[in-house]
């Protein structure tokens, strides 16, 4: 193995090139991970357009790119949960383990958390990665490595079910449906719900919903949401709410529509960082409204799921690429969000299909 790889490196907003740099070198607790496939994620797409997310800020040349599944090809010598050779998912955030959200299991929440693609931190649209390696998830044999890969973006998912304490009994509506939305329902599904409506304005996501097994889907731009969701549900309402667009709008709506005693998981980042509420109502209603950061513990809980279960998470991937077509791939993610979804990197051009 030469010590040099391909990774695509953002110098500033819309200036991304694929060069020669470096191979990590494993440290004693990581791995060097061979990656299989990665996938672009909205946010790697604004860093790329806007050079910055909140108080993130691209300020020295950046490696985007986490949500990553690929092969183990060598092993620092503290490492005994995985062994060269072995099909792994990588968790890309890694936490220090001793703080107090680390010890109370919402290491989500660990102010020293260091995570891919975050500003100054380097990704993995890149031939090799080096992890630690507690954040490496071994894929059974009926697993694909996309699969792997988008364990990322669906335990967002899993950590609105869990936020929202959704259980089969629950009557579930997902607004927004780009990778998170769509994943969010196969995540419901996943914790045992039945009925699952949803809510988008671009016909191809609708279309790809009813796909993923959605109960019912409409515009809400077109349809009265409110009305709907008494026709579908015969009047009961919905139990959990879990808002992934971040539209304005969409983000006032949950409190209108969702019913007394319910539960809204507010998942999506608006633009704006006031929104007006209905909080009389939100009061009257006795509502549970949760935020949610990334997710926790979720891997080992998705892996079981999708190893054995009849739920189809790969329906998301609407375009594969060669990491050498980086551009394109992001420019494709950033303009035509009509007709994408989810786009997945092949670094490794001899693996890719
Ligand atoms: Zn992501
Ligand atoms: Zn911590």
């Amino acid at each position: 193995m030469s010590n040099v790889m391909n990774a695509a490196v953002l110098h500033k907003p819309m200036d991304i090139e694929v060069k020669k740099v470096e191979i990590p070198t494993p440290k004693s607790d990581e791995a060097l991970v061979k990656v299989y496939c990665i996938g672009v994620c909205g946010s790697d797409v604004h860093y790329y357009e806007h050079g910055k997310i909140g108080r993130y800020e691209v300020k020295a040349p950046i490696i985007l790119g986490h949500e990553l599944a690929g092969e183990v090809v060598q092993v620092g010598e503290e490492v005994t949960n995985v062994k060269v050779g072995e099909r792994v998912a990588v968790e890309p955030g890694v936490t220090c383990g001793r703080c107090e959200y680390c010890k109370s299991g919402r290491y989500n929440l660990c102010p020293d958390v260091v995570f891919m693609a975050t500003p100054p931190v380097d990704g993995a649209w890149s031939e090799y990665v080096a992890v630690r390696s507690d954040f490496l998830f071994k894929l059974p044999g009926t697993m694909s490595y996309e699969e792997g890969a988008l364990l990322e973006p669906l335990s967002v998912g899993m950590h609105a079910m869990s936020r929202g304490k959704v259980t089969p009994a629950d009557k579930v509506l997902v607004t927004g449906l780009g990778p998170i939305g769509l994943l969010a329902i196969q995540a419901a599904k996943i914790y045992g719900v039945n009925e699952i409506y949803a809510t988008d304005v671009v016909p191809f996501r609708q279309q790809l919903a009813k796909e993923m097994g959605v109960t019912a889907v409409i515009d809400p731009s077109k349809e009265n949401l409110k009305e709907k969701l008494d026709e579908w549900t015969g009047g009961k309402g919905i139990d959990v709410i879990i808002e992934t667009s971040g539209n304005q709008r969409a983000v006032a709506e949950t409190i209108k529509v969702a019913k007394r005693g319910g539960r809204i998981v507010f998942v999506g980042m608006p633009t704006a960082t006031e929104i007006p509420i209905d909080i009389t109502q939100l009061v009257d209603s006795e509502l549970d409204v949760y935020g949610l950061f990334r997710y926790v513990n979720t891997y080992p809980a998705a892996i079981q799921a999708l190893s054995s279960g009849n739920v189809n998470i790969e329906k998301v991937i609407t375009h594969k690429f060669a990491l050498k077509d980086i551009k394109e791939a992001v420019e494709m993610a950033r303009q035509q969000k009509d007709v994408s979804i989810k786009i997945m990197i092949y670094p490794n051009e001899e693996l890719a299909n």
